[in-house]
């Protein structure tokens, strides 16, 4: 077994480091740190990655990609999250499904835009009476002649309001006997009249998003896949994605921000002998994520579902509970002080940590709960029965 990253793949890790140490400036910075979504510099920035072609390295050449395997893409995101540069992956992993799914004139009008930076498209899966069970979407899309009419609601669609493109499921045949059998998905544009939308902020300061459709009419060339074939859609986008983890550099960046706080900071009372402590517990956590990443992304390449089953559920699963502890740990480091937001002169590492504490939930939530990765890893993994 071999830990190493190969000589492209380090190739690779040190442009594209190299590229942001450069052209990540604090306005970008400042942009994804708001939450607030891809702003003017972040969108710049994203053109300047894709004309260099750091954007989708999975993908073949013939879409702008590199045709690099999973961990180039596991490399990517994670020099992304340690530069604070903004998140376009909705629209890659999305391509990664329309390369699967998508029909050739599809792919041809959508992935090299998603590769250049030009265009990105926000995930419509949730709605507010569907979220774990997306099978049970309601929004409705009836066909009429050369094209479909929607009506219904998403929510918490991030990033709707700066994308151009919308990846939407919908229900085409509310009488199917199983209701997964009744789905469709469209690639909609944005812009189309009749769709609202409306921001919502999570209790970390994020703006995501409710997108309302009322009469919207849909040509019928951005149906993607077959009519009511939608969940083999969404199987192909779970598939097609990357393998749930990889490294963990800004977790370690965290760390070691932390420890050199210590060292400055708390060496002496007696009241913070428990930090070493609880320091090793975050280290040995972030470090048994990493490697349950690295392997998940190794399975991705494979093609195989790795042991224990579903995909990344593992890594995702350790990786959003080692976020959770890790920002748990640094405020009570911090101590009170710790709660203290960036505009104050008295708040400790500049008020980041605070930042990302109110911010941690969202990641035990966002690709799948807590509890449905580990339903995930009981059934598919340990072969036992759904509740
Ligand atoms: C910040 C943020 C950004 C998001 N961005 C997007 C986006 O861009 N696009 C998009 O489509 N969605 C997005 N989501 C939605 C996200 O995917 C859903 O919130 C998630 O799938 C959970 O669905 P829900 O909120 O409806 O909770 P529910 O599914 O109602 O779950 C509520 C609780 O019940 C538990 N639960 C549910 N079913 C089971 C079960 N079978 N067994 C055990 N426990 C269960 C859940 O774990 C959870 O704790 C985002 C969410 C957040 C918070």
């Amino acid at each position: 077994m071999d830990f190493e990253l190969s000589p492209e793949e380090k190739a690779f890790q040190k442009e594209i480091r190299e590229f942001l140490d450069k052209e990540c400036n604090e306005n970008v910075v400042a942009e994804t740190l708001s939450l607030q979504g891809a702003g003017p510099y972040s969108k710049e920035l994203l053109r300047k990655m894709g004309a260099n072609r750091l954007l989708a390295p999975r993908w073949p050449e013939e879409y702008d990609g590199r045709g690099m395997g999973a961990m180039a893409e596991a490399i990517k995101v994670d020099e992304i999250n340690s530069h604070h540069a903004p998140f376009p992956l909705d629209g890659v992993e999305i391509g990664n499904a329309l390369l699967i799914s998508g029909n050739e004139e599809q792919k041809k009008r959508f992935l090299p835009g998603i590769a250049s930076g030009e265009i990105d498209i926000a995930l419509g899966y949730t709605e507010p009476n569907a979220g774990s069970d997306i099978a049970s979407i309601q929004l409705r899309a009836v066909e009429d002649g050369d094209h479909f009419v929607l009506n219904g609601q998403k929510i918490y669609n991030s990033e709707a309001h700066v994308c151009e493109y919308h990846w939407l499921l919908t229900r085409t045949d509310p009488t199917a006997e199983k209701k997964h059998r009744g789905l469709s998905m469209f690639i909609v544009d944005l812009k189309s009249p009749g769709i609202t939308i409306r921001p919502l902020i999570t209790s970390g300061g994020l703006r995501t998003n409710e997108v309302f459709y009322e009469d919207v009419h849909v040509p019928r060339e951005n149906l993607v896949g077959e009519k009511n074939g939608g969940w083999a859609v969404i199987m192909s986008a779970l598939y097609g994605g990357g393998g749930g983890g990889g490294l963990a550099t800004g977790t370690k960046n965290v760390i070691n921000t932390l420890v050199k706080y210590v060292l400055e900071e708390k060496q002496d009372a007696d009241e913070n002998k428990w930090i070493p402590e609880a320091m090793a517990d975050l280290y040995v956590k972030t470090h048994v994520g990493e490697l349950m990443g690295v392997q998940a992304t190794a399975f991705a390449d494979l093609k195989v579902t790795p042991p224990y089953g579903g995909g990344g559920a593992v890594s995702r699963l350790l990786s959003g509970d080692t976020r959770r502890l890790l920002y748990n740990t640094a405020m009570q480091i911090l101590g009170p002080y710790g709660q203290l937001a960036k505009d104050s002169k008295w708040a400790p590492l500049k008020g980041e940590i605070l930042r990302e504490f109110m911010d941690a939930p969202r990641w035990t939530i966002v690709h799948g709960s807590q509890e449905i990765q580990k339903l995930l890893i009981a059934t598919r993994g340990l072969g036992l029965p759904r509740k």
